[in-house]
């Protein structure tokens, strides 16, 4: 169907931080399936565990106890603050997870009632995915245009504002409980590359814990060392009460993840399901990219090529003052920010498939950097080098 706007390229081959299209020509990725790709293209060690997993066992229903799932929830709770974990397909999958997770925690530890509703409070330009209530709970009314009615039970206030979200929670419990939930993304990927504000997220765990409201992160598209820590809450100097996990976490095998700590483990058998969810196949995926970021030391690699990357792009909007505004974003997540006077990012983003590079824009006037987390200083340095050229080839 027609949901894409698509560059007229096939890409056909892949080999790290390359990809080739069908007439041979060879792109630098840093688009990696939209944060999907952690290892790179066809990576070695990827590709001989998953073919490996393929000649023992692809799937079985969740009707069975399976050793792979058992063994990445064990990987995800070991390395974080999380102590259960539901498997399923993809980010948006893994959110309405959370929030049928929400609603339930709203309704046994806050009382409160379906009929009053439960609520839960998201960020403006937040972005959680394309199901109805995954875009429900995203903040950008461009996406709920031509959809409505949403589903119920969502109020918005702006990313990172202290006093506007203390005072919607203040209204919306003004006559007793109704929030549910808190959803936000530790820094907001698609709405712009805005990183979160320490204070504000420190603020907002004060007033969940009074509460008893739960904190739940989307950890969609920062999660699984793109931030240069495992999970993107490290940076943020707070524990949520649960996080979603999915692009990152295969490697570009789909799986998502909704991860939980004891307090508000509330599925109980018949509560929520999936019949792909958390499949050998997947989860041997999963395993892979975890011991892999370990066994090549990637976390201090992020940090040391985000350190990269994000100079350069400082240089990049030092010698071109009137078309950049600067860069944000952690380790491997970064965004040039255009100036007003500058191309939109979709112009910047086509020149750059034309120099031989591929970025993604984050809204209007950010251009997105989220390249396989293995990728070299000079493979930064390239990329760069390429996003200045087609800066230029637009005049
Ligand atoms: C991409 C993304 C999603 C949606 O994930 P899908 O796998 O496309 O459903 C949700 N949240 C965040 C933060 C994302 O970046």
């Amino acid at each position: 169907m027609d949901t894409y706007a698509r560059f007229p390229v096939e890409l056909v081959r892949g080999k790290g931080v390359w990809v080739w299209d069908r007439n041979g020509r060879r792109y630098l990725d840093c688009v990696a399936g939209i944060a999907v790709c952690t290892l790179g293209h066809s990576d070695g060690r990827l590709r001989k565990a998953l073919s490996r997993q393929l000649g023992k066992l692809q799937h079985v229903s969740n009707l069975y106890r399976i050793p792979e799932q058992q063994e990445l929830a064990a990987a995800i709770t070991a390395r974080s603050c999380f102590d259960r974990v539901f498997f399923c397909n993809s980010g948006a999958e893994a959110n309405e997870a959370a929030i049928k997770l929400a609603r339930k925690h709203g309704n046994l530890v806050r009382g409160i009632s379906d009929a009053e509703g439960p609520l839960i409070l998201t960020a403006e330009a937040s972005f959680h995915g394309r199901t109805l209530a995954a875009v429900s709970a995203t903040g950008q009314p461009k996406y709920h245009q031509g959809f409505t009615p949403m589903v119920q039970g969502f109020r918005y206030f702006p990313y990172n504002d202290t006093a506007a979200f203390e005072s919607l929670l203040a209204a919306c419990e003004a006559e007793g409980p109704r929030v549910a939930a808190v959803l936000l993304e530790p820094l907001q990927g698609e709405g712009g590359v805005h990183p979160g504000d320490r204070a504000f997220f420190a603020r907002v765990r004060q007033l969940c814990d009074e509460h008893q409201i739960l904190l739940i992160f989307d950890e969609v598209q920062i999660g699984v060392g793109r931030s240069g820590a495992l999970w993107g809450y490290e940076t943020l100097g707070i524990e949520p009460d649960a996080f979603t996990l999915a692009k990152g976490l295969g490697g570009g095998i789909p799986i998502g993840a909704l991860a939980v700590k004891r307090h508000c483990d509330h599925f109980r058998p018949g509560d929520h399901a999936s019949t792909f969810g958390g499949n050998p196949f997947a989860c041997r995926a999963g395993l892979t990219v975890l011991a892999e970021l370990g066994r090549r030391q990637l976390l201090a690699h992020v940090q040391l090529v985000g350190a990269v990357l994000a100079s350069e792009l400082d240089g990049l909007a030092q010698r071109h003052p009137t078309l950049v505004d600067g860069h944000r974003g952690w380790g491997l997540l970064q965004g040039l920010v255009l100036s007003p006077e500058a191309p939109a990012a979709p112009a910047v983003v086509k020149a750059a498939l034309e120099q031989g590079l591929l970025v993604v824009p984050a809204g209007t006037n950010v251009v997105r950097l989220v390249p396989p987390l293995t990728i070299k200083p000079r493979q930064i340095r390239r990329a760069v080098q390429l996003l200045e050229q087609a800066l230029l080839s637009l005049g």
